[in-house]
């Protein structure tokens, strides 16, 4: 054998190669990924807010046999449960052969997303145009929320309890909304100003009408007529969007991208992405050994306080009533339930965009149609509020994947001193929980159109079905 093959046989066998995953797939496997990226499509079409996300979910999950945990007095293995949180999280399980004391294995992604929410006072009128003023939610480039189509999707509860449910900007036969900005012709004083104060926090007012009320007597006819529609549609008067939930969201439709449609572009995806993988996956599972756990998060983007947010009880009480429930339960029980766990905190993965290379480190970023990221630790800077997983963890979750042949990549967000970020993996961290974070590249992130791979979507189905028939 000539020392040069030596070398290269040496080389295929230390390296840890990285390669586009798509080149070893056959057109069978194509077809699988494609109709499953049509499945999700339909999903981001369909589930555009948390609320909307969570009802999608109760569908798949009430036509394949789970059950509200409040109409079920016990438990027994192989039984499938779910528990709604305020219509905004779900928290989902399989009860396993061995006893929850042995531990969970959790998957936990969430499902809202950065939008504009309306201010409680939305409604204004100014030079014969109506308006509802925004306030944003999450972390978002306010520039790249001006001149699109907008979609207004929620709720309206009014004092005796009605519930009116508003999404409007979807179908075809809807009007959409947009926020207007400034001719290039007169914009020289804002094209001078920094990025980010382009455009203010406070002129995200959304442009919703400019027909007057015909009614010479009285003044603001352009929201008396608005309101008199909103009247006749929704049965509301003004008073009523105090106590609505009302989010803007970009219109247009998810897609297949490229001439080989190898992507998928739309609203959302962080982190529905990973939602629509973990709940595909959860309906395969089976009888499995330990019980298995999903969670639909709520207000991750703004820190995951609140009741419907990871920080929340709600949780806990959810896998207390599994023991409970099962009539495992005694005294301190949940904590060593949850140091015995382990978790993947399934959230998106900043993807490498060459356009942009200057904020990655090559050897460590996530590449689109790699496989899934796995991210040892978030944070920022010197890995300030960091969840790092331990090297057994890593390891263990290695084995998960390596022998289902899954491709995956081992990734950081971006260089050490340009950023950072973080998921709910914290949350679990804290009470004991074995975590790391494990989601799909995507380009655009936070974005009113975000990019991911077909490839990677699918290896992240592929990956959570492993973990939880581990
Ligand atoms: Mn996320
Ligand atoms: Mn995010």
């Amino acid at each position: 054998m000539s020392e040069e093959s030596l070398g290269k046989k040496l080389k295929e066998e230390l390296f840890n190669e990285k390669k586009c995953g798509w080149e070893d797939v056959n057109s069978k496997e194509k077809e699988e990924i494609f109709k499953f990226s049509d499945e999700y499509i339909y999903f981001l079409n369909n589930a555009k807010t948390e609320r909307e996300c969570v009802s999608f979910a109760k569908k798949m999950l009430d036509e394949n046999g789970f059950k509200n945990i409040c109409d079920c007095q016990n438990l027994n293995k192989g039984d499938k449960v779910y528990y709604i949180n305020r219509d905004k999280a779900i928290y989902m399980a399989i009860i396993g052969e061995e006893n929850l004391e042995n531990g969970l294995n959790i998957i936990g992604s969430h499902i809202d997303s950065p939008r504009l929410d309306l201010k409680p006072n939305p409604l204004y009128e100014d030079t014969g145009f109506a308006y509802l003023k925004t306030h944003y939610y999450g972390g978002i480039k306010k520039y790249q929320w001006t001149t699109i189509p907008l979609a207004i999707h929620g709720v309206i509860v009014k004092t005796n309890g009605e519930k009116i449910t508003v999404n409007i900007g979807e179908s075809n036969e809807d009007p959409i909304f947009t926020i207007t900005d400034l001719l290039p012709h007169l914009a020289q004083e804002q094209m001078e100003k920094k990025l980010k104060e382009g455009i203010a926090g406070e002129d995200l007012n959304l442009l919703i009408g400019s027909i007057p009320y015909n009614d010479k007597e009285v003044s603001d006819k352009v929201k008396l007529n608005i309101l008199a529609i909103l009247n006749e549609k929704y049965g509301i008067k003004e008073a009523d969007l105090l106590s609505s939930e009302l989010e803007i969201v970009p219109s247009f439709k998810a897609n297949s991208l490229g001439f080989d449609r190898s992507m998928v572009a739309g609203y959302g995806q962080d982190d529905r992405v990973c939602a629509y993988t973990s709940i595909r996956a959860l309906l395969e599972v089976n009888n499995p050994k330990k019980t298995v756990v999903c969670i639909f998060s709520d207000k991750e983007e703004i820190g995951s306080m609140g009741n419907t947010g990871m920080e929340s009880q709600v949780f806990d009480n959810f896998i207390a009533e599994l023991l409970n429930k099962t009539g495992e339960n005694k005294p301190n029980l949940l904590n060593k339930v949850f140091c015995n766990s382990r978790m993947l905190s399934s959230d998106v993965d900043a993807g490498f965009d060459p356009i942009y290379a200057h904020v990655s480190d090559r050897n460590n970023a996530g590449y689109l149609g790699h496989g899934i990221g796995f991210c040892k630790y978030t944070g920022a800077r010197g890995k300030s509020g960091a969840s790092d997983a331990s090297a057994e963890f890593v390891a263990e979750v290695r084995k998960v994947v390596e022998d289902a042949k899954i491709p995956y990549q081992i990734t950081e967000l971006g260089k050490v001193d340009v950023g950072g970020g973080g998921t709910i993996a914290y949350i679990l961290a804290d009470k004991g929980v074995d975590v790391i974070d494990c989601g799909v590249p995507v380009l655009s992130m936070h974005a009113p159109y975000e990019v991911t791979s077909k490839f990677d979507v699918y290896c992240a189905y592929k990956t959570y079905r492993a973990f939880w028939n581990n």
